[in-house]
């Protein structure tokens, strides 16, 4: 097979936005889909997703879906609030919407400032708890999987791609375990189809998920069927409580640890740097990091800063991350990773950051 195009590695991280930092809202144990009725209220928690929630967000939010519908069809309230604007708010509303639910969006940050916004949007299954949920998981990545798959196109920021890896994806061999015949199996290579490669690796066949393109459509959507996003902080969860609406779904993500005192939650940092788009890269590629090159940017990251809850941008981790994949293709001299910031992405968890 011949070789696939090599990235040019130029690299400003002074640039604007060529450094970026969010913060996974992982949960120990288990991400949070559950409801439990507190008063007169009705709260379905769908937060925790750790590094996938743009992954398994249409699977959650189908979940969240039925458990609503049984409460409207029980308790005669009619109206829905979702707490977050970030994937897991808006893909929960657009499906309550979807069946005619009237639903109000509350969040102190506008889709573009949520850390799914910041997410590289690959869909992987990638740290993300789900101890005793394995068949619960396994409809969620169905769902999640195949509305993806059908979206290809319609401008969700939706592509099916090829992803280069030097060992097996653990991230990817746990949707094989979880739901056979979903994914097609990857195929051994004998050599990676890159500059610079001499070593065997594997290609699965994954979908890209752009977030900024699919957050953007999921908003717009939502206005047009007249779905508000109300800016507003919930300093607690009675500021929740005093809420019009009867049916709450709290999509906070990290937010959920302080709002609703949830002790399993931790915060893991990651860091990515952005470079130009270059539109001849149609492969996602995974080696101690990774690259998925998009419309808008090609994203280098694969940084995991266990119990970090900042989003401040270090200029010197966004170089190490374009130098170390770099360096893989021949294009920069090879050098020790840095210590606790750079972890092999398909390996990244189980993590216990309780325990760190
Ligand atoms: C560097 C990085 C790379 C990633 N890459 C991927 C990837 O490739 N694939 C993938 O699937 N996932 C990836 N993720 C993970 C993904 O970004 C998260 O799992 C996902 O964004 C979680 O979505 P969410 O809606 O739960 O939270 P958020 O996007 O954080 O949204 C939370 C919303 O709740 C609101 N909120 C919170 N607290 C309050 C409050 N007290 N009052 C009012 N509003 C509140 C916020 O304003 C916001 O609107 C990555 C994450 C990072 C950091």
């Amino acid at each position: 097979m011949a070789d696939l195009p090599t990235p040019d590695f130029s690299f400003d991280p002074s640039a604007t936005g060529a450094c970026v930092a969010g913060v996974r809202p992982y949960r120990n144990g288990s991400y949070r889909l559950e409801a439990e009725a507190i008063g007169s209220k009705f709260i379905v928690h769908n937060y925790g997703h750790g590094g996938a929630g743009i992954t398994l967000s249409w699977g959650c939010a189908a979940k969240v879906r039925d458990l609503v519908r049984a409460r409207l069809a029980a308790s005669g309230q009619s109206h829905v609030a979702v707490l977050g604007a970030g994937v897991m708010g808006l893909t929960a509303a657009t499906m309550l919407s979807e069946f005619g639910a009237p639903v109000t969006i509350y969040a102190d940050r506008a889709p573009s400032e949520t850390t799914s916004h910041k997410a590289g949007g690959q869909w992987a299954v990638s740290v993300v708890e789900f101890q005793g949920k394995e068949g619960e998981l396994a409809d969620i990545v169905r769902i999640a999987y195949t509305t993806f798959k059908q979206s290809i196109g319609k401008g969700f920021g939706v592509y099916e791609r090829p992803n280069y890896t030097a060992t097996r994806s653990h991230n990817m061999d746990v949707v094989l375990k979880l739901a056979p015949g979903l994914i097609p199996a990857p195929r051994a290579l004998p050599r990676l189809p890159f500059e610079g490669h001499t070593h065997s690796g594997f290609v699965y066949q994954t979908l890209l998920i752009e977030p900024p393109a699919f957050l953007s459509k999921l908003q717009t959507d939502l206005q047009a069927r007249g779905v508000p996003i109300v800016k507003k902080t919930f300093a607690n969860k009675s500021a929740v409580f005093d809420l019009a609406e009867g049916i709450i779904v709290n999509c906070t993500g990290l937010g959920a640890m302080t709002l609703w005192g949830d002790t399993k939650m931790a915060p893991i940092k990651g860091q990515l740097a952005m470079l130009p788009p270059q539109p001849g890269l149609t492969y996602l590629y995974g080696q101690s990091g990774y690259l998925f090159p998009r419309d808008d940017h090609v994203v280098i990251g694969g940084t995991f800063e266990v119990g970090v809850n900042n989003e401040i941008a270090d200029k010197a981790i966004c170089q190490d991350l374009v130098r170390h994949i770099a360096s893989l293709f021949g294009k920069a001299v090879k050098k020790p990773l840095p210590d606790n910031h750079i972890h092999h992405p398909d390996h990244a968890p189980i993590v216990n950051p309780a325990e760190v």
